[in-house]
C-alpha cells in the first residue's frame, strides 16, 4: 500500500480548555483522507490540515446518504503516553457497515495505521486533564456525481478528532432517559446493526421531543412489535434485575457496541451474571415497580457508563435506585475507565499504545 503522505498545517490552532466545550465541537489540526475509484481501489492516503471536502452537488451521498462512521478514543495515559482502546474492533465494525451499506471495504492493517499515525501528528491534541480524551471519527460517503441509484463507485474515507470531556453535561450523574412511544430507529433487516448516519436522521424527531420534555436520550422499543427494550439513542442499555445483569441481546437491529461487549467481558470476569436475551418494557417496568430493578446504565465510547435515574413512559416517571448511580455501575465504571487510561492494568489486553 501507498504510504501516507503528510502535510503539516502552517497555522496550527490555539488548544482548548476540553471542560468548556461542547462534545465535538472543537477539532484538530489535521484530518485524514483517502480516495477510492472502483477500477483503482484506494488510494492517496494522506494526513492534511483539517479543511472542507470538495464535492459536486450531486453527490450520492447527498441524496441517498450512503454514509458510515466509527466512534473511538485516544487516552493520555498517567506516563503521558497515548493509547487506542480496542480499535481493532472498530476497524471490523467500520467494515461490517460498509458490506451493509454497499461502500467498499478498508484493508484492516491500512485503517489501523492510518489511526495511530493521525493520533501521533496531533498528539498535542490529546488532553491531560481527568476524563478527557481525543474522540475519533472515522467515516466514509460515496461521492458519485449522479443522481440515478447505485452503488457508489467514488468515495471518500476521512478520519476527524476532537478533544473530549464529557459526553453529558451531567458528566457521571445519572440521566433521565425517555422510552418513546411513536417513533422507532430500527427494523430487523434494516440498519439498526450499523453505523450509518441514515440511522440518526430518523432518530432526531424522537430526540428532539425528548430534550424539549427534559430528557437527555430516548430509549427506543424494537422497530416490530413495540414491545422489547433495544437501546438508547446512540448507546446500548444494561439493568440489574434481581443480581443479574440483563442487556437486549443483538439481533440485527441493535448496534454492536464495543463498550458493551467490554463491559459484558468484565462482568463475566468478575462472575456476575449475564443475560443477553429478549426483555420486554412489561418485564422492565414491572422489575421497577417490585423493586427488583437494582440499577441501570447506558454504555458507549462517548458517554462511557452513564447511569439511568428517571426512566419515563407514558407520562410515568420511575426513578431508578433513588436517582443515585449505583455501586455496580460505579465499580464498572472505574474499572473500564482504568484500563482506557492506563490507571490499572490491562488483563484483556485491550489498550494498543500509539506512543
Ligand atoms: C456507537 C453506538 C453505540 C455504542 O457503541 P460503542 O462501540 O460502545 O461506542 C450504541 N448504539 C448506537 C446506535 C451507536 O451508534
Amino acid at each position: 500500500m501507498e504510504k501516507i503522505r503528510i502535510q503539516k498545517t502552517t497555522a496550527p490552532k490555539p488548544k482548548c480548555d476540553v471542560s468548556k466545550v461542547g462534545f465535538g465541537t472543537v477539532f484538530s489540526d489535521h484530518m485524514f483522507i483517502m480516495d477510492y475509484e472502483k477500477e483503482k481501489g484506494w488510494f492517496d492516503p494522506r494526513i492534511v490540515p483539517f479543511g472542507p471536502f470538495q464535492i459536486s452537488p450531486a453527490a450520492t451521498v447527498l441524496h441517498y446518504a450512503p454514509e458510515i462512521f466509527e466512534g473511538m478514543k485516544a487516552y493520555r495515559n498517567p506516563e503521558g503516553k497515548i493509547q487506542l482502546f480496542r480499535p481493532i474492533e472498530n476497524v471490523k465494525r467500520m467494515n461490517v457497515s460498509a458490506e451493509r451499506m454497499c461502500l467498499p471495504l478498508i484493508d484492516e492493517e491500512i485503517m489501523m495505521e492510518a489511526l495511530k499515525e493521525l493520533v501521533k501528528v496531533d498528539q498535542d491534541w490529546v488532553p491531560s486533564e481527568p476524563d478527557t480524551s481525543l474522540y475519533i471519527r472515522p467515516f466514509m460517503f460515496g461521492t458519485d456525481e449522479q443522481l440515478g441509484i447505485h452503488t457508489p463507485y467514488h468515495c471518500i474515507f476521512s478520519i476527524i478528532t476532537c478533544p473530549v470531556g464529557s459526553y453529558f453535561p451531567e458528566g457521571v450523574n445519572p440521566v433521565k432517559i425517555v422510552i418513546e412511544k411513536d417513533d422507532v430507529r430500527a427494523v430487523k433487516g434494516g440498519t439498526g446493526y450499523v453505523k450509518c448516519g441514515g440511522n440518526y436522521a430518523a432518530s432526531l424527531r424522537a430526540g428532539e421531543k425528548a430534550s424539549a420534555e427534559g430528557y437527555s436520550q430516548v430509549l427506543w422499543l424494537d422497530g416490530a412489535e413495540r414491545k422489547y427494550i433495544e437501546e438508547a439513542g446512540g448507546m446500548n442499555v444494561m439493568f440489574k434485575i434481581d443480581g443479574k445483569v440483563v442487556t437486549p441481546a443483538l439481533m440485527g437491529s441493535v448496534l454492536s457496541g464495543i463498550t458493551r461487549k467490554s463491559i459484558i467481558q468484565i462482568l463475566e470476569s468478575w462472575n456476575i451474571p449475564v443475560e443477553e436475551r429478549l426483555l420486554s418494557l412489561d418485564e422492565l417496568l414491572d422489575s421497577i415497580r417490585t423493586g427488583r430493578l437494582e440499577e441501570s446504565w447506558c454504555c458507549g465510547t462517548a458517554a462511557v457508563i452513564s447511569p439511568i435515574g428517571e426512566l419515563a413512559f407514558d407520562n410515568i416517571k420511575y426513578t431508578i435506585n433513588d436517582f443515585k448511580t449505583g455501586s455496580l455501575t460505579k465499580k464498572l465504571y472505574d474499572e473500564l475507565t482504568g484500563i482506557q487510561w492506563g490507571k490499572r492494568p490491562d488483563p484483556f489486553g485491550w489498550t494498543v499504545p500509539v506512543i
